[in-house]
């Protein structure tokens, strides 16, 4: 086990710009998420802490020893991808021990450690099997069996779950959530799907454009995104984010023609800004079909029944939001309806920058 250290990390190839001034740490046994869109700099990040590249500029750290110009094979870190690249010829035995006889590891304590790993990830019954021979959910655990049997100080996952089918990816995501807690070794996970960072990490880095974005736990980024684009990025359906204006004269929200009274008037008057994104979650507004007061008036555009809820799509004055509600509430296309959200529920950014003002 071991902490990391990311500080001022700068990756480029040639003048792609990679990562950019990229820092943070990890805690001892603490399971992180990079979490961010394609070429968001991921997996550069991923492997820049495996030693495969070096940084451009800045420095790692495995607890306080600066790794930085460490290679790979003597970073002592374990890696699960994607395909998890099992070879194929090999049985199962064998893959496992496959970095320990690279490393030249006497072949009696070969047998001991992968008997030992295969036990603990309960795969011992299928030593003797071709990858081919076996599931997804069990080439998997074969594939974390092999990262660990050289007993490393981190485990690295490239998107171990994106080549699964939706039930399994669920099941072996648990597995490998419950098997980092038993193990407790230090562990970052890169995936691009929001839902999997939520439900996984104990803190998720959230990555655009090669930069951190926000670093917090899943409640924190979720609850709280400091940027308009964490905010679009996490939730299914993202966070609704509404054009919206301050008028000075009678202290009011603006959403075009809806008029909102909201407690927290004051303190963005107090910003200067007049003009601002006005956010909340789909989860976080009701639906009325009679007049009330502080709502957004809106015209239902459509009802998607989801089994257990259904998304309502509204618009107002040409902007598009979505909410979810219970499937008893009945709605049709073209019903005027208003939609309050209480203010503890609101997040406001501004309308450049897309920071957080409140
Ligand atoms: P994905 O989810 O698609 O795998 P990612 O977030 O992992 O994306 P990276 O693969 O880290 O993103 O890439 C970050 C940026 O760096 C992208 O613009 C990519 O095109 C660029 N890049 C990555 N590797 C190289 C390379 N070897 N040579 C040139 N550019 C690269």
């Amino acid at each position: 086990m071991a902490r990391v250290e990311v500080k001022n990390v700068t990756k480029t190839f040639g003048k792609v710009v990679a990562l950019s001034n990229v820092s943070f740490s990890i805690g001892n046994g603490e399971f992180v998420v990079l979490l961010g869109p394609s070429g968001s700099g991921k997996t550069t990040l991923m492997y820049l802490i495996a030693g495969i590249y070096k940084p451009t500029s800045g420095q790692i750290f495995f607890d306080d020893v600066d790794v930085t110009n460490i290679p790979p094979k003597d970073r002592n870190v374990g890696l699960v991808f994607q395909n998890w690249a099992l070879y194929p010829h090999m049985k199962v035995y064998e893959n496992i021990a496959f970095p320990l006889t690279l490393k030249k590891v006497k072949p009696q304590q070969i047998r001991e450690k992968v008997l030992q790993v295969s036990q603990m990830l309960q795969i011992d019954q299928l030593l003797d099997r071709y990858p081919w021979q076996l599931s997804g959910g069990q080439q998997q655990r074969v594939a974390i069996a092999r990262a660990l049997v050289k007993e490393p100080r981190i485990l690295l996952f490239d998107e171990p779950l994106s080549n699964l089918d939706a039930l399994l990816r669920l099941n072996v995501r648990a597995e490998i959530k419950k098997l980092q807690k038993d193990l407790k070794i230090t562990s970052i996970y890169v995936t691009h799907d929001q839902a999997e960072a939520l439900a996984i990490a104990d803190r998720i880095v959230v990555l655009n454009n090669g930069r951190v974005v926000q670093i917090g736990t899943p409640e924190e980024v979720y609850a709280k995104p400091n940027h308009t684009f964490v905010a679009s990025f996490l939730g299914n359906p993202p966070a609704n984010l509404l054009e919206a204006k301050l008028n000075i004269d009678d202290r009011m929200i603006y959403i075009g023609d809806s008029k909102l009274n909201y407690a927290f008037v004051e303190s963005l008057t107090q910003t200067g800004q007049r003009e601002f994104v006005l956010a909340f979650r789909p989860e976080h507004a009701v639906i009325s079909s009679e007049y009330k007061e502080n709502s957004i008036r809106s015209t239902v555009y459509t009802v998607e029944p989801m089994g257990r809820e259904q998304i309502v799509t509204l618009q107002t004055n040409g902007q598009i939001f979505k909410v979810v509600t219970s499937l008893e509430q009945k709605l049709q296309p073209g019903q005027t309806v208003y939609v309050f959200v209480s203010s503890d529920k609101v997040l406001i950014y501004d309308k450049s920058s897309g920071q957080r003002l409140l």
